[in-house]
């Protein structure tokens, strides 16, 4: 089983509505390693690489205006196959549509503000590391909270 690393942000919507705290904890709660964090303003070059899959649509340019009206709080994640299960956790797009226990499904009704963004696939995580963090920004420790987590054979 694969240990991977994922980007989550905590949208602009997030951040006015005071959910940074209950965001993090979700992932916390999860038994997920948190090995990089910070507040960053996205400019335009960085937002049209994150959303270029989105870069014909109609909204791109309110969603860029959106992701640049505050700071977000950039996440890296790391567990074992922790790029799908950060997806779970965050749930679909549409939030109303989102399941509930979802961080979307809870916490969201929009399908563009919609509190949290995470890599969606092992590929684009990797690549979203290296875009939201410096090397030196991403923190290497023993979580001594891992043998309660996994068992022996999900950490070989
Ligand atoms: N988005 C939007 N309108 C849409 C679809 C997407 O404003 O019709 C925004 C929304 O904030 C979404 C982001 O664009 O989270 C990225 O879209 P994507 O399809 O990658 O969804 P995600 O991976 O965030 O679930
Ligand atoms: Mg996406």
């Amino acid at each position: 089983m694969s240990m991977e690393r994922t980007i989550v942000l905590v949208k602009p919507d997030a951040i006015q509505r005071g959910l940074i705290g209950e965001i993090t904890t979700r992932f916390e709660k999860k038994g997920l390693k948190l090995i990089g964090l910070k507040m960053m303003e996205l400019d335009d070059v960085l937002l049209r690489e994150h959303y270029a899959h989105l870069a014909d649509k109609p909204f791109f340019e309110s969603l860029s205006n959106f992701m640049r009206s505050t700071p977000v709080v950039a996440m890296c994640w790391e567990g074992v196959e922790c790029v799908n299960a950060v997806r779970l956790i965050c749930g679909i797009t549409k939030a109303r549509e989102a399941e509930a226990g979802s961080i979307r499904g809870d916490l969201a009704m929009s399908v563009s503000c919609n509190v949290v963004h995470a890599s969606d696939s092992v590929e684009n995580a990797e690549a979203e590391v290296m875009r939201f963090f410096n090397e030196d920004e991403l923190h290497g420790y023993d979580k001594t909270e891992y043998a309660h987590v996994y068992a022996d054979d999900e950490l070989a």
